[in-house]
């Protein structure tokens, strides 16, 4: 049996990769920042009690802060690292959201090799921002991304907003991982994950509709009425259902030949305008909410890029699911926590 370390368990993505992981049999460890969260996905997994325990840790900026963690007996094998802020309401992007990113990764790595030298890969989740670069002009038409790309967005870009800050943070922890393995060659690899924005259901034990993750909110602002005269630009064009994103971190964690090795995960595009008709076709109850046909709904530019996602089909034997289903499950899913009363 394998045994793994999990960190920031309580987040959206992270919750549907514990769940998998121990559908899958393994013996899982994870992190969360609170007894009260630890508490809350222990309940919801009590018939694998056997096989689950966590460790806090509060701010995996912090130096050492992987140093327990990682220490286990059974000893691990592989570990994946999602946890990193995901959130735009930020006064100073440097300490809240691009340090975290960096010391979090680089404090994982670092401890594994010091404390922990039984495991084989570590898998990062990393993020398509760390690929694609927004300022490319008209959108990036005619230029097709893959894993060989970079954002060139540099550590002063970052500093001048949230969302330049949110950016150079995943670029930045992607590339000083990538650093660390040749420069410090440890007994592991990695691979790291690179979704865009990403859609789909809540666990109903790490969510409430006042907490809800980052990639979500555009979804719960149309069912909640609040683009009725008008959806904002999409931003991102690009999407992936978190179950789908929650096995390639899983299939990566297996597969011999995804070691040292990025996997740019997403279905293709989407846009804002597209979920309001995913709402307005599947959830009659919010149709009064969504922007009226003549109002600006969210559609896509002239121009834009293209991702490719050959690797994590041909290498991972990932298949995607569609934005209907996804979209129809992540609203169903908000009902559920009280979205509509
Ligand atoms: P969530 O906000 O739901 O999860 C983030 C997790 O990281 C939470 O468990 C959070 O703990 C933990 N965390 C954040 N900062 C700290 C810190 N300083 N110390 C300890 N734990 C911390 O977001 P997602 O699930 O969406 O994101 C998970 C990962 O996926 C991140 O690495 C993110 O960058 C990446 N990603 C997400 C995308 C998306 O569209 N959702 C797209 C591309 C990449 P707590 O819950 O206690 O705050």
């Amino acid at each position: 049996m394998s045994r793994v370390l999990l960190t920031g368990a309580s987040g959206f993505i992270a919750s549907h990769v514990l769940e998998l992981l121990l559908q899958r049999g393994y013996s899982v460890r994870f992190t969360v920042r609170s007894e009260e969260k630890a508490q809350r996905l222990l309940e919801a997994h009590k018939q694998y009690k056997d096989k689950l325990d966590y460790v806090l840790v509060k701010d995996i900026a912090q130096p050492g802060a992987f140093d327990e963690a990682v220490k286990s007996d059974p000893p691990f094998t592989g570990i994946l690292n999602v946890a990193s802020p995901f959130h735009l309401n930020v006064t100073d992007p440097k300490t809240e959201l691009i340090d975290p990113a960096v010391n979090g990764t680089l404090g994982i790595l670092g401890a594994t090799k010091a404390f922990a030298s039984t495991v084989r890969r570590i898998v990062i989740t990393s993020s398509s921002a760390a690929i694609v670069d927004p300022n490319k002009p008209n959108n990036g038409a005619g230029y097709t991304y893959t894993e060989n790309d970079w954002n060139p967005i540099t550590l002063e870009e970052g500093l001048l907003n949230p969302s330049n800050g949110y950016r150079a943070s995943k670029k930045l922890a992607e590339k000083a991982a990538w650093d660390f393995v040749e420069q410090e060659r440890p007994n592991f690899d990695i691979a790291t994950i690179n979704p865009p924005l990403v859609l789909g259901p809540v666990k109903p034990y790490v969510s409430s509709l006042s907490s809800l993750n980052t990639s979500n909110e555009r979804v719960l602002d149309f069912i909640q009425g609040k683009a009725k005269n008008g959806a904002p630009p999409s931003g991102v064009y690009i999407w992936v259902d978190v179950r789908d994103l929650a096995l390639s971190h899983i299939l990566a964690l297996e597969n011999l030949e995804a070691g040292g090795k990025r996997f740019f995960i997403t279905e293709g595009y989407f846009s804002n305008q597209k979920i309001i008709d995913v709402i307005r076709e599947n959830f009659p109850q919010f149709v009064a909410g969504l922007p009226e046909e003549d109002q600006p709904n969210g559609g896509y530019p002239q121009g834009l890029y293209k991702a490719d996602n050959s690797r994590s089909k041909q290498l991972l034997g990932l298949t995607y699911r569609g934005l209907g289903v996804s979209v129809t499950d992540l609203v169903k899913s908000l009902v559920e926590l009280g979205a509509g009363r």
